[in-house]
């Protein structure tokens, strides 16, 4: 593996008061060393709206739109200082990139991002790809990145996309429900019957569950990059998925 796009969700990065700084100081620090290794490294990270909303003292999660793009604007500042105040310690220089989904389907944006992105890994930067939620509000309302992820996957060509949630893969049926359900290691081409198991239902922090992940994994497998769903309670899972010994859901 030469080249990996690693996202995060919200529900890995964030607690009920903002970041979880501990979780990123650990994020920060294996990827660094992937990317020690010689790995092109590509973050998507969410988490912009949550850690804004608890800057702003909102309640909960904001529910009306421009309330969430607020919180994403002020969300997004914090989060690349904490990023680059842990990526900085490890020696590692970050770029910010914010996504939306014109900027991907047009012809000469696409362009642009494709060559930025590819220039900013020639320098041996660590690119950090958001949507650009204060202007679009595509994954914001449904999607947490598992989307763009794919299509960030696709743009710099990445040999692996490695989805981090807070679940250990693709379970036969939702576990947070029933206690018999199974993990589920290699999925061959997504079918209907897949689909199938994945319920709406996603965590607290999180927007997306687990049907726009099967919907990034079926874009990925589409444009030939392998997609890995793996738990990122502990990111030094990303060494074991490296070294083929893992546990977690591999679409091929
Ligand atoms: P993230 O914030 O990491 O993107 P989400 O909370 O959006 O995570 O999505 C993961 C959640 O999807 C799981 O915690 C689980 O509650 C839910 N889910 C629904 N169906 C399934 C399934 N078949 N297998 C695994 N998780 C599922």
């Amino acid at each position: 593996i030469k080249r990996i796009v690693v996202k995060v969700g919200s529900s890995t990065i964030t607690r009920e008061n903002g970041l979880n700084l501990r979780k990123i100081d650990q994020l920060a620090m294996v990827l660094s060393d992937i990317k020690n290794k010689g790995i092109d490294v590509v973050l998507v990270s969410s988490g912009a709206v949550s850690a804004g909303a608890s800057k702003l003292k909102m309640k909960t999660r904001p529910s009306l739109m421009r309330e969430k793009q607020a919180a994403a604007s002020v969300g997004q500042c914090e989060l690349m200082f904490i990023y680059d105040k842990f990526f900085s310690q490890y020696g590692q220089t970050i770029s910010q990139l914010l996504i939306t989904k014109t900027i991907t389907a047009n012809e000469t944006p696409r362009v642009n991002v494709i060559n930025t992105m590819e220039t900013l890994l020639q320098y041996g930067v660590i690119p950090i790809v958001n949507e650009n939620d204060s202007i679009a509000f595509d994954e914001i309302a449904y999607g947490d990145n598992d989307t763009l992820s794919a299509i960030t996957a696709y743009l710099v060509h990445a040999d692996l996309l490695v989805i981090l949630s807070d679940i250990d893969g693709l379970y036969d049926k939702n576990p947070s429900k029933y206690d018999d359900a199974k993990l589920i290691p290699v999925v061959d081409g997504i079918n209907s019957h897949i689909l199938s198991m994945a319920e709406d239902a996603s965590s607290n922090v999180g927007t997306g569950g687990m049907i726009t992940k099967l919907h990034a994994a079926q874009y990925a497998s589409e444009h030939n990059i392998p997609m890995i769903i793996a738990n990122g309670k502990q990111p030094s899972i990303l060494y074991d998925i490296l070294e083929d010994n893992y546990k977690g859901t591999l679409f091929d």
